[in-house]
């Protein structure tokens, strides 16, 4: 078939959806190697796991508890069975590139587009080539989302991570709240007891250094030992705000348009929410039993929920300019003075939302604000 549809970008966006969509799809990865440059952590649950039906041997660990660690000792255990996975992600690219050849898309690597149109005309080699449909799966840059409107502001936060590989005393995921990292977090995930990924994200400054004072204190600490790195790496966490899904002849997944979970920054539970959506409207037009005005309806009408989910968290997140450390940490305070751990039994993964409003259910709401007023005092 003529490739009808182009795809910028071959990220996990762009070969997610062409995995799905197979024949007359072109995609177009500015990168001559899949998967690279690495920056994803891969935590993703179960879930999104089995949605974007991804092999067991892609699992490189699987957590029943995080552990929000706060200023003064105080913490928070969320646990779910199992709460989430950790994934091999550039293995996880891979796979859906594999799969999309398969299926029968074509893939152009080392290649980067130089400028897009609503109209559908991109510029490549120093030529146009027009698609009927264009999907912007182009990522945290947001270049042409921006030049096209669907973009206006975001929030994005510059994060490293290093791998290494030594001795590792946890068996659950932690997550500290502390001053290296105001606004956001840093993260030590354990993969089996001989590896792990330590990471964070901060706005401020000296990054590498801050790197490397947390694998201090986490070697001070006895959670890690004898360790060496294998490699560093990292980029830019989105948090949001969603832009818009199209223009004219241009329809827009992942974090093009910032579509991630506000509170982490994750985005592969939206893309494949989406991914799955978008890639049926597209088979559906391609086979002439929808038009593009249809398409575009139906993208935005079908992911509409999950969509308003993270707007609805996003609004809420700036209200407190996405200070949620100082919040929890008086929740975390009272429940440990109380004698607890959780507020709720078992945490959604992926829907912040649906925890919030699980918290304040009336069986819960009385340990959450009795938590809070015993942090406070
Ligand atoms: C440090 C860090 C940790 C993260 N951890 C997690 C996590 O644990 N779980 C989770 O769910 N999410 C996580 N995320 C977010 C997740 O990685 C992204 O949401 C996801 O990778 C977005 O996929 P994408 O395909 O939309 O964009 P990208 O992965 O950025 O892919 C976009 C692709 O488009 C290509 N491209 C861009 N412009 C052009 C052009 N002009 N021409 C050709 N090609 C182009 C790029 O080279 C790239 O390959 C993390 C992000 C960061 C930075």
């Amino acid at each position: 078939m003529r490739r009808r549809v182009l795809i910028i970008g071959g990220g996990v966006s762009g070969l997610f959806l062409g995995s799905l969509i197979g024949d007359g799809v072109r995609i177009i990865e500015e990168h001559s190697v899949i998967g690279f440059p690495e920056h994803c952590t891969g935590i993703i649950s179960t879930n999104t796991l089995y949605r974007m039906r991804l092999p067991r041997r892609l699992v490189e660990d699987s957590y029943r508890r995080f552990i929000l660690y706060f200023y003064g000792g105080y913490r928070i255990v969320i646990s779910g069975s199992p709460l989430a996975v950790k994934v091999d992600r550039p293995g996880v690219e891979k796979e859906l590139y594999y799969r999309a050849l398969d299926e029968g898309a074509e893939i152009v690597l080392g290649e980067r587009v130089e400028d897009i149109a609503s109209d559908g005309r991109i510029s490549l080699n120093g030529g146009l080539v027009k698609g009927e449909l264009v999907v912007l799966a182009e990522g945290y840059k947001q270049y042409f989302s921006r030049k096209l409107g669907l973009v206006r502001k975001s929030r994005r936060i510059p994060a490293i991570q290093a791998r290494i590989r030594g001795q590792v005393n946890i068996r659950d995921v932690e997550v500290y709240f502390s001053s290296l990292t105001p606004k956001y977090f840093s993260w030590l995930v354990p993969i089996g007891d001989r590896e792990a990924v330590i990471g964070l994200a901060a706005e401020e400054k000296g990054l590498l250094t801050r790197l490397q004072l947390l694998l201090k204190v986490l070697e001070k600490t006895g959670r890690i030992s004898s360790y060496k790195i294998t490699k560093i790496y990292g980029g830019l966490v989105l948090r949001g705000p969603l832009g818009e899904l199209t223009r004219d002849r241009v329809v827009a997944i992942g974090d093009s348009i910032g579509m991630v979970k506000p509170l982490t920054g994750g985005g592969l539970y939206p893309i494949s929410i989406a991914g799955l959506i978008l890639s049926k409207l597209i088979k559906s037009y391609l086979n002439g039993s929808m038009s593009l005005l249809e398409l575009r309806e139906e993208y935005s009408s079908r992911v509409e929920k999950m969509l308003k989910n993270l707007r609805v968290t996003y609004n809420l997140l700036n209200i407190i300019d996405f200070r949620v450390e100082d919040y929890l940490r008086v929740i975390a305070k009272g429940l440990n003075r109380i004698g607890l751990e959780t507020v709720i039994d078992e945490v959604e993964y992926d829907d912040h939302l649906k925890n919030l409003l699980t918290a304040l259910k009336p069986k819960n709401i009385v340990r959450l604000t009795g938590s809070m007023i015993t942090g406070f005092i």
